[in-house]
């Protein structure tokens, strides 16, 4: 059956694969973005088609749409945009959820909260369940996000329990792939960029801090299926791919697959910069039967073709 079917932040990474993926579903689309991390290019080719529609707007304030079924990504995702202007992200989080969370009350629509594994914040559970509460800083350099992703998680808990919406809930870990931004800091697109450029690769201290990266057509599999779950499944749930690297190791993998006379570089670790990070994805396979498909070597190639059609090489 066709929905109309809202998409905040749709024209950032993953929210223009996400629309993409919606309209081969047949179904309606309409994507709102203030073009704070996004571009217009990320779905320029879906102008033409009749189902995809596009708003400029800023989630901070009310949105009046009618709608079955919202996916609130709007948010800067990476540290050096998110802490670019702290309060804005914390208003684009908290607002921004108090405002779907409230089109969602009005219209009747399921919504689903693109959350993250930085609630979990420096974990000392490792790797990462649901049920861990995390260790967060609250007033450091990382917060402005952290915290604000917690407390729409808290607000959508709260509309679920006094207001009985359909929420999910979904605690997205560390994603790549093409449509990244290349100058947006993080550090797949960072380590690619610079390979291809042949500059140094910026290692934020010794690099034995560790991620495990997600290919984002598997997340965006995982996303649709999350909110396919009958009104029963509200989440949290992790979706992300267990495969932990070390960022040295990410490093050495991304020089070796450009064949990049790239040198390392050791900068000074940003503060509060998790140590570790693993989704423990137990309940992603038992509710919604998904585990990751692509392994990092096939996403990266993919990431790295991308990127060599959009940067000058040297
Ligand atoms: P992105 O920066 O590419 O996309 C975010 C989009 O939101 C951009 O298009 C931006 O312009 C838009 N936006 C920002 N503030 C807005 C506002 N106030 N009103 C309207 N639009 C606004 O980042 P992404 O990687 O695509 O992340 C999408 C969502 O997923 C974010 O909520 C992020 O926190 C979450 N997430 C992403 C990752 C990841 O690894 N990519 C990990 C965890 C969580
Ligand atoms: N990082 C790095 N060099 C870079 C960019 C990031 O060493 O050029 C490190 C960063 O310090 C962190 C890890 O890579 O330990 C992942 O950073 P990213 O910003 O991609 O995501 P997050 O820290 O939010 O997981």
């Amino acid at each position: 059956m066709t929905k109309k079917i809202l998409v905040t932040g749709g024209a950032g990474f993953l929210g223009s694969h996400l629309c993409e993926r919606l309209l081969a579903e047949n179904h309606e689309v309409l994507c709102v973005d203030n073009y704070f991390t996004g571009n217009k290019n990320n779905i320029l080719h879906l102008l033409d088609n009749p189902r995809f529609e596009l708003m400029r707007h800023d989630v901070t304030f009310p949105l009046y749409v009618e709608v079955d079924e919202i996916y609130n990504l709007a948010c800067p995702a990476s540290p050096i945009h998110y802490q670019h202007d702290p309060v804005q992200t914390t208003k684009t989080s908290v607002h921004g959820a108090i405002n779907m969370l409230g089109l969602a009350k009005r219209v009747g629509a399921k919504i689903l909260q693109a959350s993250t594994s930085e609630v979990y914040g420096d974990p000392s559970v490792h790797p990462q369940v649901e049920s861990y509460w995390g260790n967060v800083n609250p007033i450091g350099i990382r917060s402005c996000y952290d915290e604000g992703k917690r407390c729409a998680e808290t607000l959508f808990f709260d509309y679920f329990r006094q207001h009985q919406l359909k929420i999910k809930v979904m605690r997205i870990f560390n994603t790549y792939g093409p449509r990244m931004h290349p100058d947006d800091g993080r550090v797949v697109s960072n380590f690619i960029v610079q390979a291809l450029q042949n500059k140094p690769i910026t290692i934020y201290g010794d690099g034995s801090q560790t991620r495990s990266f997600c290919y984002v057509d598997d997340l965006i599999e995982g996303m649709v299926r999350l909110m396919g779950t009958g009104d029963e499944v509200t989440g949290p749930i992790n979706i992300g791919n267990p495969n932990e690297f070390t960022i040295k190791g990410l490093a050495e993998q991304v020089v070796s697959m450009t064949n990049s006379k790239s040198e390392i570089e050791f900068l000074e670790l940003p503060s509060d910069d998790p140590k570790q990070r693993k989704p423990d994805i137990q309940l992603a396979k038992e509710i919604i039967g998904w585990e990751p498909q692509i392994e990092l070597s096939k996403g990266l190639e993919q990431t790295i073709r991308y990127f060599s059609k959009i940067v000058d090489q040297a």
